[in-house]
């Protein structure tokens, strides 16, 4: 029996169409090329080639890189007015209003980006709890901690959760803990995922009869 939805934020509360994270990566590119006396293109590479050992940037950083500056890292791509041209989607926020399980947001930025994001979307009320990348010491998803922390919290298992992300990587690391995981591929990039996935969130009333 599903207990709790867990929604990733970017990219799965707000389409990617706005453009959002691809911001962030502008900034990150640019933040890890002065880090690293580089060119953004040169940083970028080097981050390319290393990630996949990593859940995100910042942890390549602090792993390979002697990164300690965390709080700058995070300021630098997340500044004040990053979500302005982002705009509420009254329909969305019906529709998940009207799934009668309780939810919470589990993402990879840190607390300050995800009210502000749930502020501008007016979901802030949509969840009872946020888990953040500053919980488990910037280990985020789809570190087994950082999901066995938000379980632990609201005392639930893997397998009564359905978490839904727009990064494969982070859903199989939920479906690896025995959870249900569903990939949110908006544009279809995805072609050869093997597990569930949906192109939009309205196509949840399927996983939560
Ligand atoms: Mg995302």
């Amino acid at each position: 029996m599903l207990k709790y939805l867990f929604f990733d934020l970017d990219n799965t509360l707000y389409s990617c169409r706005w453009g959002l994270e691809n911001n962030v990566k502008q900034r990150m590119r640019k933040f890890i090329a002065g880090f690293l006396n580089t060119t953004p293109d040169e940083a970028w590479q080097q981050r390319t080639a290393h990630i996949k050992k990593y859940g995100t940037t910042l942890e390549w950083l602090i792993t390979e890189k002697g990164f300690t500056n965390v709080e700058a890292f995070l300021a630098a791509v997340h500044p004040p007015d990053e979500a302005d041209s982002l705009l509420p989607d009254p329909e969305l926020k019906t529709f998940l209003e009207g799934i009668p399980i309780p939810r919470a947001i589990i993402t990879n930025s840190p607390r300050e980006h995800a009210d502000l994001i749930l502020d501008k979307l007016d979901m802030a009320e949509l969840f009872t709890h946020i888990f953040d990348i500053r919980l488990c010491n910037f280990k985020g998803k789809p570190h087994p901690d950082f999901f066995n922390h938000a379980l632990n919290v609201l005392g639930v298992s893997a397998g009564e959760v359905l978490f839904i992300d727009d990064t494969p990587l982070y859903v199989e690391g939920f479906n690896a803990l025995g959870g249900r995981g569903l990939l949110l591929d908006e544009d279809n990039v995805y072609t050869d995922y093997a597990y569930p996935k949906i192109r939009g969130l309205k196509e949840l009333y399927q996983y939560v009869r």
